[in-house]
């Protein structure tokens, strides 16, 4: 009889209850139907396929673009005690024959392998002599053309149906719109797949915007109260990327520059120091993360904004992957959209369909005072959990970091109406500052009711009220002659039946000081439950011992300290302290081979004679 996949969580990976979908995706792929599944980063996805393969037995080949990755999963599997392994370029010839010796021999359930081995023969005839029993091909957007990260090579797949018409098929990824999702299941020839989509929501991730004066010493700060738990700040040019880790090293932090403008070898190091907790901080360009997939990411700073709301949030989705909480800063300055605007004017990229239109959703989100999480959500077309989320600074902030500017909108309003709906923001913003610009006076405006009643505000925020309320929809930009009208919420706002507010960020920032916000206060001080700021808990000295401990055996092995047992496992021992193995088998994380390895140096330094 088989092993209950529930079984096979806690006896192998030591965990007690699945993530939402692996079940369901593991069940279906047992019974025999292909699947495609698309989850958010950190959801698991590895799963739905490791215990598949160790269910049915045989052979099971998982295809993965990026060989560090391969690296490190293989490592994860074998710490669990599960037989796997990966053919790819990186082996040297012995390896290689020892590898495909193993896999002739039968016992090994996974292997793990990059497209491109598969239009060589090599690996096909050594398929050919165990056929697979479940193909999975991981990150299977790569598939499709209309993907973000099409790779030619995972073409090659489509062969694979025919050669193993048995095997039964799961393509899984965490971004595909329904045309991709489309594309992957005609190229790879999936069999009426069953299809499971979990949302984008990440609930662990805090997320907040600041504003970006004093960015460097802000950075520092963060990363100083921070120290033991890694982070990357990922930064606009390469430039910034090696200034801001020069400043974390010279805080004393353990810090390293990554880019693509360094040598192969040079980002290698980077990565591995990252991934094995050598490095604490990363800054880095968008050129880092994608071959990592290190679970205990702790923070997230932009040190400056990223193009789209897209690349923002697959940047912030490699926090906290093992869904601990984890931050994620954003640092915004108007500047900033200015910058890249100019920057994609020059290299002609904004003639990419959309990139502006990209960019705004991105400065409207930071602008916004409403629910992040609702912001990012509704625009991937998602609708937003029940606000407040609690785990963003606007949520959390309420009110408190609300300006009210009311009157300032219902100024600026009845100024676009009286102006008869045929001007831009500029012209509007001078008669409400009281100009006398040649337009003024062409169309007599200087005699509008409205003309220099608002001197309270620069020139800056009303700008900045103006996309407010553009992005609000109470005003309306008629697209060929960038002309404002009033959209039909206006009325409302005008008639004083709904109040209009600017975030503090964007309608005068009142410091860096008093913009902390009480979450993060509450995480210096410790005291949420379930977010407290490492060391102030309980426990809190046993849980660096034991990182300490896991640190060196993983070193001994070479490999990353996340392998041995995630943070969450730490913490479990370090307040539950077991007293024996049996007490120890208990705790999160801990599996039958990783509690005959570790179990016995856990013990001995939570109980010391
Ligand atoms: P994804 O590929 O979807 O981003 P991973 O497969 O890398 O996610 O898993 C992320 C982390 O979550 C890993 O550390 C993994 O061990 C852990 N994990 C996966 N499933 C569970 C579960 N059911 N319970 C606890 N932890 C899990
Ligand atoms: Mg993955």
């Amino acid at each position: 009889m088989r092993a209950r996949p529930e079984t096979v969580l806690k006896t192998v990976f030591g965990y007690d209850s699945f993530r939402p979908f692996q079940k369901d995706i593991i069940d279906a792929l047992v019974a025999g139907a292909d699947c495609m599944a698309v989850l958010p980063t950190g959801a698991g996805k590895s799963l739905c396929y490791q215990i598949p393969a160790l269910m049915l037995g045989g052979l099971t080949l998982v295809v993965s673009p990026l060989i560090a990755l391969m690296r490190d999963q293989v490592a994860a599997l074998a710490a669990a005690g599960v037989d796997a392994l990966f053919i790819n370029s990186s082996l040297s010839p012995a390896e290689r024959e020892l590898a495909e010796e193993r896999v002739r021999a039968g016992s090994v359930r996974l292997v793990y392998a990059a497209p491109e081995s598969l239009s060589g023969g090599r690996l096909l005839s050594l398929l050919d002599s165990v056929h697979p029993r479940l193909v999975a091909v991981d990150e299977a957007h790569c598939v499709s053309e209309w993907g973000h990260d099409f790779r030619p090579e995972y073409r090659e797949l489509s062969r694979l149906r025919e050669r193993y018409p048995q095997a039964v098929w799961l393509a899984i990824t965490a971004t595909a719109t329904e045309r991709v999702r489309a594309d992957i299941a005609s190229t790879l020839g999936l069999k009426a797949p069953r299809l499971f989509l979990g949302g984008f929501d990440r609930p662990n991730l805090n997320i907040s915007v600041e504003p970006k004066a004093g960015a460097l010493r802000r950075i520092v700060a963060f990363s100083l109260s921070r120290a033991d738990a890694p982070g990357i700040v990922y930064c606009g040019s390469r430039k910034k990327a090696e200034s801001v880790a020069e400043a974390l090293r010279a805080a004393g932090l353990a810090a390293g520059a990554y880019h693509a403008g360094m040598s192969a070898d040079e980002r290698t190091t980077v990565q591995d120091g990252f991934i094995r907790d050598d490095i604490r901080v990363v800054s880095a360009t968008t050129a880092f993360g994608l071959g990592i997939d290190k679970p205990d990411v702790r923070y997230i700073i932009h040190a400056d904004l990223p193009r789209s709301l897209e690349q923002y949030y697959q940047e912030i989705g490699r926090a906290g992957r093992d869904g601990q909480p984890s931050e994620c800063v954003l640092l915004y300055s108007r500047g900033d959209v200015v910058a890249l605007k100019a920057m994609m004017g020059q290299s002609g990229e904004d003639e990419r369909p959309g990139a502006l239109d990209r960019l705004d959703a991105m400065r409207a989100y930071a602008e916004s005072g409403r629910c992040r999480r609702a912001v990012i959500l509704e625009h991937f077309g998602e609708s937003a959990p029940g606000a407040p989320c609690g785990a963003c600074d606007n949520c959390e902030r309420g009110d408190e970091g609300q300006v009210d500017v009311t009157v300032q909108a219902q100024k600026f309003l009845s100024c676009v109406k009286r102006a008869g709906e045929r001007f831009g923001a500029g012209h509007v913003i001078d008669i409400l500052l009281g100009e006398h610009t040649d337009k003024v006076a062409r169309f007599g405006h200087e005699r509008l009711s409205t003309f220099g009643i608002g001197q309270e505000f620069s020139r800056s925020q009303w700008n900045a009220l103006a996309r407010a309320l553009l992005d609000a929809g109470h005003l309306v930009r008629e697209p060929e002659h960038k002309t404002l009208l009033l959209g039909r919420p206006a009325v409302a706002v005008l008639r004083s039946e709904s109040p209009f507010f600017l975030p503090a960020i964007v309608a005068g920032d009142p410091g860096p000081a008093q913009r902390v916000s009480k979450r993060t206060r509450a995480l210096q001080r410790g005291n949420i439950p379930g977010f407290q700021a490492e060391g102030d808990e309980a426990g809190g000295e046993l849980f660096q011992k034991l990182r300490m401990l896991r640190k060196e055996l993983a070193d001994a092995k070479r490999i990353p300290p996340y392998v041995i047992f995630p943070d969450r496992t730490l913490k479990e021992m370090a307040s539950i302290r077991p007293a024996s193995l049996e007490e120890l088998a208990g705790i999160y994380g801990v599996g039958r081979t990783k509690l005959a390895n570790y179990g016995q140096a856990f013990l001995d330094a939570i109980n010391p004679r």
